[in-house]
């Protein structure tokens, strides 16, 4: 009856999982359920509907504004919804969602539209703001700690289940793509969020795209791992500047330094590229790796 939830662990059994439609992969994501608290509902409508005969969903925790991880709020009028603050006019305004991706006015702007219409996507009430630090008791067995991670977004959360060590990371998802192309991401911030992360003992960590991962060695390791496709990117755009010629933003243009190959939003992932790469330039240029010179920037 229930084939749609799984529990994480069977010392814990009212800790569960809900994969995803297309097993998590974007538009829609994972969930994790607690008792009557439910984080994210990306899991796609259809899913949503069927978990909500399941249980009484009464609070939901957002890990972040993003389309992908929120678009069954409107399933659950009725439930409690909580973000961080820094993401909260965002998702109670989703018109300002193309601004903040960085398409208004672009050729990406009408591939975004159609899919916030396809997700039938709408704004959510937000009843209460999460805090760093905070913790959410559920019931006698369960309490949650919500560890603010900005850098994807700049309200993005965690959540850690304090007696079972299970932690829902979101889109810190620990796949091979990490993402930070929105005007609110931050790459210094990331960073940091990895090496708080890091510092916790999670015992089982559940991902927005990619789903469980068990055990602590592993998850350092593959948060490490996570961090270094950042430094990778730091190299390689680093290595295209050079000590007399300057290089500007646009120079990097449709070559690759991230996507290794573009798909079939090719006109959102070139922008998407563009703004990552920024990203990285602010990090050089706060590190004194490069100096302005000209219209453009050289090595220092
Ligand atoms: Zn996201
Ligand atoms: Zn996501």
């Amino acid at each position: 009856m229930n084939d749609i939830v799984q529990a994480v662990s069977d010392e814990f059994k009212g800790i569960k999982f809900i994969k995803g439609a297309r097993d998590g992969k974007y538009p829609f994501s994972h969930s994790l359920i607690i008792e009557d608290l439910l984080i994210d509902t990306g899991i796609s409508s259809r899913l949503l509907r069927k978990l909500k005969r399941l249980y009484p969903i009464k609070i939901i925790l957002l890990s972040h504004w993003h389309e992908d991880h929120n678009s069954g709020n409107r399933l659950l009028p009725n439930a409690e919804f909580r973000i961080h603050s820094k993401d909260k006019f965002l998702i109670e305004n989703i018109s300002k969602y193309n601004e903040y991706y960085g398409i208004s006015n672009t050729s990406a702007e009408e591939e975004y539209n159609w899919l916030y219409e396809g997700l039938k996507l709408e704004n959510t009430r937000i009843d209460k703001e999460l805090e760093n630090n905070e913790i959410i008791k559920i019931g006698n067995e369960f309490s949650i700690r919500v560890i603010h991670t900005p850098g994807h977004t700049a309200g993005h959360c965690a959540f850690l289940e304090l007696s079972s060590k299970i932690a829902f990371l979101a889109d810190i998802d620990l796949t091979n793509f990490v993402f930070y192309a929105g005007i609110d991401s931050n790459l210094s911030d990331f960073e940091e969020s990895l090496n708080k992360l890091n510092d916790l003992d999670i015992k089982t960590a559940i991902t927005g795209h990619r789903g469980i991962i068990e055990g602590e060695k592993t998850i350092k390791e593959e948060l490490n791992n996570y961090k270094a496709i950042i430094y990778k990117r730091d190299e390689r755009i680093l290595s295209y500047f050079s000590e007399s010629n300057p290089k500007k933003g646009i120079d990097f243009k449709n070559k690759n330094f991230i996507y290794k190959y573009y798909s079939q939003f090719k006109e959102y992932e070139i922008i998407a590229e563009m703004i990552m790469i920024q990203k990285h330039i602010d990090k050089f240029l706060k590190n004194s790796l490069i100096e302005k010179k000209g219209i453009g920037y050289v090595l220092s």
